[in-house]
C-alpha cells in the first residue's frame, strides 16, 4: 500500500473528534491524513449514540441516523419509584453510533482527507521541527512526517502518557448490551447503590423490539451490569442479550495540558466528556472545530510551537471548563449520597418547580440547572426537617 511519507496534518483516531478535525482541515484546503487502528469505522461500538438536538443541528447530521427521538425519560429511584421528566420539544436523539462515525468519516473523505484503516499508530514525537508518526499495518511499519499531529485516540490511550499530555486517573466506566425488549418506548434512568458508587443505569429503546441496557459506574462495572440485566430479565422487561459491548472508561476531570510542540489532543483523550452522564460526542466535535481553526492559523504562520497552538487550549477551556468543573463537583456530591437520601430527593422532585427546572435543563449544559435543583431540594429538606 502507498502511504504518503509527509502531510500538513496527521490525525490519529477516526472517532467523532478525529474525523471532525480532519474534515475541517481538508475543507480549508490542507493535506490531512486520518489514521485509524480498526478495520471498520465505528467498530467495536461501546456507546449509546445519544446526542442533543443542539449537536444534531449544529453538525447538520442526516435524519437517517435517527433511531429514536427523546422528549421525555423516566427517572427511577433506588426503590424503583418512577417520575417522568418531560418536555414538549425533542431534547435529544438516539443515533446509530456506528453509522454516525461512518457519516463523519465519509464527510472527511469527501472533503479530501486520505483515510488509512488498520493503521495502528505506535508512537508520535516532535523532532527536528516535525511530528514523527510511527505506525503499522499488520507487520509492515511506516514512518510519516507532518507539520502538526492531532491525537484523538480516546481515553486511556498510551500515547497520552507518552506525550506528557494530561490524563486523569479519575474515571467512570461504562458497559452496555443490546437486548431483546418488546414494548419499551421510553428512556429510563436507574439510580441507587445497586449500580455501584455514583452509578446510574439506563434502558434506551433502540431498533424494533430491541433496547440498549447499560450503566456507568466507578468500579466493578461488569458485575453491576450483570445484576442490572438479571433484574430487568426477572421483571420480564427484557429478554435475552443479543450483543454485549466492551467496557470503556470515561474521564472525570479537567486536563491542564492538551497541546505540546507540534501536537494537539482532542476528544476523550483530554476529558472532553460530561463527568455526570459521560456523553462526549458533542464536546469532542466542538473542540475539534476549535482545534482546526488553531491548526490553520499555525500552518499559515508556520509556527507549530506549543505557544502557537495554545489558543486551542484556551478556547476549549473557555467553552467547556466551567461545565466540566461543575460536573465533577456534582458527580462527587452524588457519589456521597446514600440510597435513603436519593429516595428523598426523588420524592422532592414532585415539588412544583424542581421537576420543571430539571426538565428545562439543556441536554449538554445541565450543570447549572442540576445544581439549582439540588440546592432547591436541600433547602426544602432543611426546612422540612426543621418543621
Ligand atoms: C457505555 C458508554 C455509553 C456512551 N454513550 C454516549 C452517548 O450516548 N452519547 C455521547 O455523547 N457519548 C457517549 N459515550 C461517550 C462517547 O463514546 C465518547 O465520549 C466518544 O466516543 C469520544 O470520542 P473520541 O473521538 O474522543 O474517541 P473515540 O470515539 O474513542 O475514538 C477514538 C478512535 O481512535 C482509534 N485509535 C485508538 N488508538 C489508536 C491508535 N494507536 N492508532 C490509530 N487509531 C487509534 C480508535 O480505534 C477509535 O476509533 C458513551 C461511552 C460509554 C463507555
Amino acid at each position: 500500500m502507498d502511504i504518503p511519507v509527509s502531510s500538513d496534518v496527521v490525525v490519529i483516531g477516526a472517532g467523532p473528534a478525529g474525523a471532525r478535525t480532519a474534515e475541517r482541515l481538508a475543507s480549508m484546503g490542507y493535506q490531512a491524513l486520518l489514521l485509524e487502528r480498526e478495520k471498520v469505522i465505528g467498530e467495536p461500538v461501546h456507546c449509546t449514540g445519544v446526542v442533543s438536538t443542539e449537536c444534531f443541528e449544529r453538525y447538520e447530521l442526516p435524519e437517517e441516523l435517527i433511531l429514536r427521538k427523546i422528549n421525555s425519560f423516566v427517572l427511577r429511584s433506588p426503590s424503583g419509584r418512577a417520575v417522568q421528566i418531560k418536555r414538549k420539544q425533542t431534547q435529544a436523539y438516539v443515533l446509530d453510533r456506528v453509522e454516525l462515525d461512518q457519516e463523519l468519516v465519509n464527510r472527511a473523505v469527501s472533503s479530501g482527507v486520505s483515510l488509512y484503516t488498520e493503521m495502528d499508530v505506535r508512537d508520535v514525537s516532535w523532532e527536528d521541527g516535525k511530528a514523527q508518526i510511527s505506525c503499522k499495518i499488520g507487520s509492515k511499519e511506516y514512518q510519516i512526517q507532518s507539520k502538526i499531529a492531532v491525537v484523538a485516540t480516546g481515553y486511556g490511550s498510551p500515547l497520552s502518557r507518552k506525550l506528557g499530555l494530561s490524563q486523569f486517573d479519575s474515571y467512570v466506566s461504562g458497559s452496555q448490551a443490546i437486548v431483546d425488549a418488546k414494548g419499551i418506548d421510553e428512556v429510563e434512568v436507574f439510580t441507587g447503590s445497586s449500580l455501584g458508587k455514583g452509578g446510574f443505569g439506563w434502558i434506551v429503546p433502540w431498533r424494533e423490539n430491541k433496547a440498549l441496557v447499560g450503566l456507568l459506574t466507578r468500579e466493578h462495572t461488569v458485575s453491576y451490569m450483570h445484576a442490572l440485566i438479571n433484574k430487568l430479565q426477572d421483571q420480564g422487561r427484557i429478554g435475552s442479550i443479543l450483543k454485549t459491548y466492551r467496557t470503556r472508561a470515561i474521564p472525570v476531570g479537567i486536563p491542564r495540558k492538551s497541546v505540546i510542540d507540534g501536537i494537539l489532543a482532542v476528544g476523550d483523550i483530554v476529558s472532553q466528556a460530561k463527568p455526570t452522564s459521560g456523553g462526549g460526542i458533542h464536546y469532542g466535535m466542538m473542540a475539534a472545530d476549535l482545534a482546526s481553526t488553531t491548526i490553520s492559523d499555525a500552518l499559515i504562520q508556520g509556527d507549530f510551537s506549543a505557544q502557537a497552538l495554545m489558543p486551542y487550549q484556551e478556547q476549549w477551556h473557555a467553552v467547556l471548563e466551567h461545565e466540566l468543573n461543575q460536573g465533577v463537583k456534582l458527580r462527587e456530591l452524588i457519589e456521597q449520597l446514600p440510597d435513603i437520601v436519593i429516595e428523598q430527593l426523588h420524592r422532592l422532585l414532585l415539588i412544583p418547580g424542581a421537576k420543571r427546572l430539571l426538565s428545562s435543563s439543556t441536554f449538554d449544559w445541565h450543570s447549572s440547572s442540576l445544581t439549582q435543583v439540588l440546592e432547591k431540594l436541600q433547602f426544602r429538606r432543611r426546612n422540612f426537617s426543621n418543621d
